[in-house]
């Protein structure tokens, strides 16, 4: 079979697949943990079902425009308004499947073959392939002091002749660390000298902890929004807990914006018509159920944080925000891939390792889940590593006895 080398140099979603892994192995009955997850078990706003069910009862579902309903946009100008403070018109927004549709179509638009795109580490998994997929070359820059912190000075001394744009994803997935006002500022002047894009992926914007809030990037632009190479991401993915209904935005100048659409409605014709009205719903709905969502986390948060702070050897950062925790289990493994599939293979704990978001040693472990499913996940991992743990475990029914260390 002949197929092309940009499609063999793709490798596959590490955490989609391993949601395939865990759902087999729970088709199988064993007793998996999956602190893989990147969505939250939550169900969606009744208003975004009922508004979708509403529709769909009508028979009547057709194309749409390729970059989304007029009331989708609609409810989008008005988070946007009240979000980050600024009224933009129909033209910046483009409504996509899913906030990857909306980042994928945005490279596809701004890059030629061999530009660069620099991704601050650690990063979300798919940015590298997604970048390649366009044409793109992917250039990591890596906090020097070791931290989930890259400086504006880091990231500027990556900027060469092929850098086209800088993508920063804050709160960060899978660290959890919402990046400072000073950097957000620094990464807008830097972009802004430099004529580059700046893609902020806000998709975790409402997903932060302890009273802090989200960096807004608008507030440090100079530029004026029609010449802005500043691009807001966000979808409904995370906040409303609608993986499945994929819908997500963007938010650029209108001549951007005219391309991008292009490039959708010859991709896909725009996203699925019922999704985009539960959108809708979700948007404009009550509220509630992000807030609800919200304080479920940062409970589920801090029994993780506490937990792994009393396992020796593990380093780990309180995340402000996000579901993830991204703690360093270096002392214990250095490959994280390894780790990740000797915690599967030992105690049916799925994790996914630090490698794949470019931080070695670490995993990143969701606390999506429930209580019972973080502690016991937690207590599982200790048991595999900790050497002062007891002999035997018991998983439901089943004795473990440990005979590796
Ligand atoms: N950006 C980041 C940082 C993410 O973690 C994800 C989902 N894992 C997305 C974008 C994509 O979200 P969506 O479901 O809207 O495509």
């Amino acid at each position: 079979m002949s197929i092309s080398q940009l499609a063999r140099s793709i490798s596959e979603s590490p955490t989609l697949k391993l949601n395939e892994t865990a759902a087999l192995l729970r088709e199988k009955g064993e007793p998996v943990i999956h602190l893989g997850g990147g969505e939250p078990k939550s169900k969606s706003p009744i208003d975004a079902v009922v508004n979708c069910a509403t529709q769909l009862n009508t028979g009547d579902v057709k194309y749409t425009p390729a970059d989304g309903i007029p009331a989708l946009k609609k409810a989008v100008i008005r988070y946007t308004e009240e979000h980050y403070h600024r009224l933009v018109a129909p033209d910046n927004v483009i409504c996509s499947g899913g906030a990857k549709q909306a980042i994928m179509v945005l490279l596809y638009t701004i890059l030629d073959p061999k530009d660069e795109v620099i991704i601050p580490a650690p990063y979300w998994v798919s940015y590298p392939e997604m970048v390649k997929l366009a044409g793109g070359v992917p250039v990591v820059c890596t906090p020097e002091d070791g931290t989930f912190h890259p400086t504006v000075k880091e990231i500027a001394d990556m900027v060469g002749s092929y850098t086209k744009a800088i993508i920063i994803n804050s709160p960060n997935n899978p660290c959890g660390v919402v990046y400072s006002p000073e950097f957000v500022a620094g990464m807008v002047e830097l972009c802004e000298k430099k004529n580059l894009y700046l893609i902020m992926d806000d998709i975790y914007n409402r997903l932060v902890y302890e009273g802090k809030t989200f960096v807004n990037a608008y507030e440090f632009a100079k530029v004026p929004p029609e010449q802005s190479k500043l691009v807001i991401i966000n979808g409904i993915s995370k906040m409303y807990a609608m993986t499945g209904f994929r819908i997500g935005w963007a938010i650029g100048n209108r001549e951007l914006l005219e391309v991008m659409t292009n490039i959708q409605s010859q991709q896909t014709s725009g996203p699925a018509t019922p999704s985009q009205w539960a959108a809708v719903g979700a948007l404009n709905g009550v509220q509630s159920s992000v807030e609800s969502l919200r304080l479920t986390l940062e409970n589920a948060r801090n029994v993780m944080v506490d937990r792994l702070r009393a396992f020796t050897g593990v380093k780990v950062t309180k995340p402000a925000g996000t579901f993830y925790c991204f703690p360093d289990f270096g002392a214990y493994m250095q490959s994280s891939q390894k780790l990740s599939e000797f915690l599967l293979e030992k105690v049916r704990v799925v994790t996914v390792p630090g490698k794949e978001f470019g931080f070695e040693g670490h995993l990143r472990l969701s606390f999506c889940g429930t209580i019972k499913d973080i502690t016991e996940g937690i207590e599982r991992i200790k048991w595999a590593l900790d050497p002062n743990s007891p002999n035997e475990l018991y998983l439901g029914e089943r004795k473990l006895v440990r005979d590796w260390l």
